[in-house]
């Protein structure tokens, strides 16, 4: 039935003109994950050059870093985390989207919430907290990343929390206490145990058919 409502929802993106970025993309990037099983919706910022590609979000480095955090912590990227972004459209030279361009892709958005309707949502980046979180001056995503917090979608409450980007942890590779990768290990560590805590860990790797243990090298 999610699955039905989602193609629905995937098609008329498909055709959509409704902001700039549909005129240069090749491929929208609609989302990832298994929709009967994610408990879980991960937002990220906006498609890039392997996304535009492949029309799948987090295929590059940056992804395959996430999927093994995610693995790491004991979550399946293909069955308990439903992968979607801000924009299904690729801004060029891979710049964040504007305001504008968020909010004509908002309904998208907010549809696939609406149909997978998730125990929690991970807000990816800065870009993903700031579509769903007035920040005053002094909040950063250091200071709001690993809090338990609630967002508003459609008129709908919903459990966040917001990790970093695995963008900005291909910039930095300690894992030393108190580091952004240990950090985003800890949050994860967290949604996991909090959200699914029945699930069983040599289960996710079987699932994702990952090699594990490759987090520090990428
Ligand atoms: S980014 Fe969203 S609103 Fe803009 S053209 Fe693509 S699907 Fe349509």
């Amino acid at each position: 039935m999610k699955k039905n409502c989602l193609e629905i929802v995937r098609q008329k993106c498909e055709n959509c003109m409704g902001c700039a970025l549909g005129a240069t993309r090749n491929n929208i990037v609609f989302s990832d994950g298994d929709a009967a099983t994610a408990k879980i919706v991960l937002i990220g910022e906006a498609p890039g050059e392997t996304e535009d590609e492949t029309g799948r979000p987090f295929v590059g480095r940056a992804g395959q870093l996430l999927t093994e955090f995610l693995t790491e912590a004991g979550i399946s990227r293909y069955r308990d985390v439903y992968i979607i972004n801000t924009v299904k459209c690729r801004p060029p030279e891979n710049r964040v989207p504007t305001d504008d361009e968020k909010a004509a892709c908002r309904k998208f958005l907010e549809a696939q919430i609406d149909i997978i309707k998730p125990d929690a949502i991970i807000l990816c980046g800065a870009t993903a907290l700031k579509s769903f979180v007035q920040l005053d001056k002094k909040q950063t995503i250091s200071k709001v990343r690993g809090q338990w917090m609630t967002i508003t979608v459609d008129g709908v409450e919903y459990k966040a929390m917001t990790i970093f980007h695995p963008s900005y942890l291909l910039r930095n590779h300690s894992m030393e206490e108190g580091s952004p990768r240990r950090l985003m290990q800890e949050d994860l560590r967290n949604i996991k145990e909090t959200i699914l805590p029945d699930r069983d860990f040599s289960d996710v790797v079987s699932a994702s058919e990952l090699t594990f243990g490759t987090l520090v090298n990428i």
